[in-house]
């Protein structure tokens, strides 16, 4: 694809343009950490692109922690706003591909999370400096965006190499199109470099690779396995709550006749038990377990990619000190 070169005081007035349409959402760091700030024409934060992922994972985008999805004796008001997420990463727009396969191209149509979707701007940006917790290159992914996004950016010395990936991304740039400038040999080599440099780092990081059949090992696994791996738990559900690809949700009636649906999670011991009482998963290594073959056998059975995206958010939330990555590799 094509890329432009914008210059580095060119990105605020271009998010103030966007400002005009969507609400935007941009990394900054707060307590250390990269996180999610709404951007507001008085903003005076600064966007983070060289931090990995944000804290909290992209899902609350599109997938609401709670939220009404009925009414019984009147019509359901839902005032879904066009939004821009930016600088979202590649690992979370693999989480994004795999909601797309629960709530767009399954059997049932998701017409909130539809009309979300449809609805928001992904601005993707490269990581130049992956940290510990992150394996993405271990499930086949790159620390750089070349699909899933509508736009990505690759900071450089005295800008930004951006680049369209779908014709939402190319139509920003036309619409804004004094700004760009065409890129510099020297602005690819940068981004070249760069990129080469954050995938070294996640191979010294990751030194070994999970077997093939990762799927099927999963699978078959003794139950003594998760037993000894489950041991360090509390039961927290951390890992489940901040995890970019979990989308099991529960719902319940309200007095005021309104369907809500919140997010539910396979570690809690009621998350299978049905009227009367009946629990097919009532001890915690079962749950444990179901975590595991949920993500890497089911959802590959079905979609042919894992529902686990390396982004390791659910290693660096872990009370417990469990890291799933040393458990996969040990199937
Ligand atoms: S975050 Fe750690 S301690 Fe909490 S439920 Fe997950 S594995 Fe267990
Ligand atoms: S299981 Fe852990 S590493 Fe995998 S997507 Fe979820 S939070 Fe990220
Ligand atoms: S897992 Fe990969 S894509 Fe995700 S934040 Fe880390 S380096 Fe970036």
């Amino acid at each position: 694809m094509e890329t432009y070169f914008l210059p580095l005081d060119k990105f605020v007035p271009l998010l103030l343009r966007l400002i005009e349409k969507y609400e935007v959402f941009i990394p900054t760091i707060e307590q250390e950490r990269p996180h999610f700030h709404r951007f507001s024409s008085e903003d005076t934060s600064t966007i983070s692109f060289e931090h990995i992922r944000t804290v909290e994972p992209v899902k609350h985008f599109l997938f609401k922690p709670i939220e009404s999805v009925a009414s019984f004796d009147k019509p359901l008001e839902k005032g879904i706003k066009p939004q821009a997420i930016v600088g979202i990463k590649r690992c979370d727009l693999k989480a994004i591909e795999v909601y797309d396969k629960v709530f767009l191209d399954s059997e049932f149509v998701d017409p909130f999370y539809k009309k979300r979707r449809e609805t928001t701007i992904l601005i993707s940006a490269d990581c130049p400096q992956p940290e510990p917790t992150c394996f993405c290159n271990l499930l086949g992914l790159n620390p750089w965006v070349d699909e899933g996004a509508d736009l990505n950016v690759t900071p450089v010395r005295s800008g930004y190499v951006i680049e369209p990936l779908s014709p939402k991304g190319e139509a920003i740039i036309e619409e804004n199109k004094i700004w760009f400038e065409n890129t510099s040999p020297e602005d690819l080599e940068q981004r070249e470099a760069s990129r080469k440099k954050a995938l070294d780092k996640l191979k010294e990081i990751n030194p070994d690779r999970f077997k093939e059949d990762l799927y099927e090992r999963v699978n078959v696994n003794e139950q003594k396995f998760c037993l000894s791996e489950a041991s360090g738990c509390v039961e927290c559900c951390g890992c489940l709550m901040c995890c970019p690809t979990c989308y099991c949700f529960l719902l319940y009636d309200e007095p005021s006749n309104e369907r809500v649906r919140i997010w539910d999670a396979c570690y809690y011991a009621a998350y299978a038990r049905v009227g009367g009482g009946a629990n097919p998963m009532p001890d915690f290594t079962s749950r444990f377990k179901n975590r595991f073959e949920c993500k890497f056998n089911y959802f590959y059975k079905y979609h042919g990619f894992f529902a686990c995206t390396g982004c390791g958010r659910c290693i660096s939330g872990c009370m417990g000190k469990i890291d799933i990555r040393k458990i996969l590799l040990k199937l």
